[in-house]
């Protein structure tokens, strides 16, 4: 067993096919957006999601753009949204002019808290955009109950989502409309990428054009017209085949790869729960766990920072997360950071992520702990 002289926070994983796949690409001679690749992973998707359609991105901030562009967001529209999220969250419907409206977090983990989404929607508010932090489920019977009685459309920011699901049902099939992201720090990943789900059919036949440059390129496609052209507004929303072709030799291997995470992320709750000033990560019964990531909640700020250092002095890499948005300079320059949001503050200030990735090993995951059981042991005495 080769010993790792630090640990870094994130090493992406490779299963070595992806090569293979990409140069399968070139040699079909189509290198381009929605070719085989492409058709492949849409087709895995929409069949483990039971979506309508999904349709590969470049990012899942793009797919957050092709939805807040579907869900006709338009200036002096409110959408609702964790302040305790990834900028892309507000940003791809900020883009479209609409006020974004920030909600806390629940006490138990980071996920909006939706018992507090009800009171900041106001004839103005179009949608809510759950985020199911480190694949931790959203409330989301208690989100589309709240959605459908206000006439709102839900998306459900799933970046960190794969593989887990609410009440047995997996995450990104139940909002109207769903994003995930591929990026090199998720569970499987093609450096940059993401996905579109798309759950309701009023949807499905403007993704296509929207994601083809406004153009009815797919209807061409499928001989529905006889030429195509420029139909609505829209932008050049897919990657290229070989990206898919990327993700796909990742997807192949997905169960293996969600099972080595879910061991490790086991051995640090088996080690860490417990100990007193640390929160672990709290998992609501409808929720499962697809071992996105092991956080845990320091009782304070400074505490946070001295673990971090010590952690560093141990060539160990532990990292903060998400700074609250409604406190971020550009909510302050639009007028949104009026909002007094304590659970988000929390988890900006306190909230640490442990290192978590595949090739990680459980003697590693020891030494992390390992450090951290003495740090906060030398703080009690
Ligand atoms: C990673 C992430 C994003 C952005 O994904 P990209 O693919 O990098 O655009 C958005 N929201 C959340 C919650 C994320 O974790």
């Amino acid at each position: 067993m080769k010993i790792r002289e630090t640990i870094p926070f994130n090493i992406p994983y490779h299963t070595g096919k992806e090569t293979i796949y990409i140069a399968d690409c070139i040699k079909r001679g189509k290198t381009c957006g929605n070719g085989e690749y492409t058709n492949r992973c849409q087709n895995y998707f929409a069949r483990t999601l039971g979506s309508l359609k999904c349709m590969m991105t470049t990012s899942c901030t793009d797919s957050l753009e092709m939805a807040a562009m579907l869900a006709g967001i338009s200036s002096g529209d409110e959408v609702i949204v964790p302040s305790y999220t990834f900028v892309s969250t507000a940003l791809a419907f900020a883009r479209q002019g609409a006020t974004i409206v920030f909600a806390d977090s629940r006490t138990d983990n980071p996920d909006i808290d939706a018992e507090k989404i009800e009171s900041l929607i106001t004839p103005r508010t179009r949608a809510i955009v759950p985020v199911h932090y480190a694949g931790i489920a959203c409330d989301m019977d208690r989100i589309m109950e709240i959605a459908e009685r206000h006439g709102l459309l839900v998306i459900e920011d799933a970046a960190q989502g794969i593989d887990s699901s609410y009440k047995g049902r997996p995450l990104g099939s139940i909002g109207h409309m769903a994003c995930f992201s591929f990026h090199e720090t998720k569970n499987i990943q093609c450096g940059e990428g993401g996905l579109l789900a798309i759950n309701h059919p009023d949807y499905v036949k403007r993704a296509e054009i929207l994601w083809e440059k406004g153009t009815n390129r797919q209807e061409f496609f499928r001989g529905e017209v006889n030429k195509y052209g420029w139909v609505d507004l829209g932008s050049s929303f897919l990657p290229a085949d070989y990206v898919c072709a990327f993700l796909w030799a990742q997807l192949e291997e997905l169960e293996s790869i969600q099972g080595k995470r879910k061991k490790l992320w086991e051995h640090y709750d088996s080690r860490l729960r417990g100990i007193k000033g640390l929160q672990c990560p709290e998992i609501p019964g409808y929720a499962t766990n697809n071992a996105h990531a092991y956080f845990v909640i320091c009782d304070t700020p400074d505490r946070r920072t001295r673990l971090i250092e010590r952690l560093k002095r141990d060539g160990i890499h532990a990292v903060f997360h998400y700074l609250s948005l409604h406190k971020s300079e550009f909510a302050r320059k639009s007028g949104w950071d009026t909002a007094v949001l304590p659970e988000a503050d929390k988890y900006t200030d306190c909230l640490l992520r442990l290192p978590m990735f595949h090739d990680l090993t459980h003697e590693d995951v020891d030494r992390v702990c390992d450090t951290i059981i003495n740090f906060y042991n030398a703080c009690q005495s």
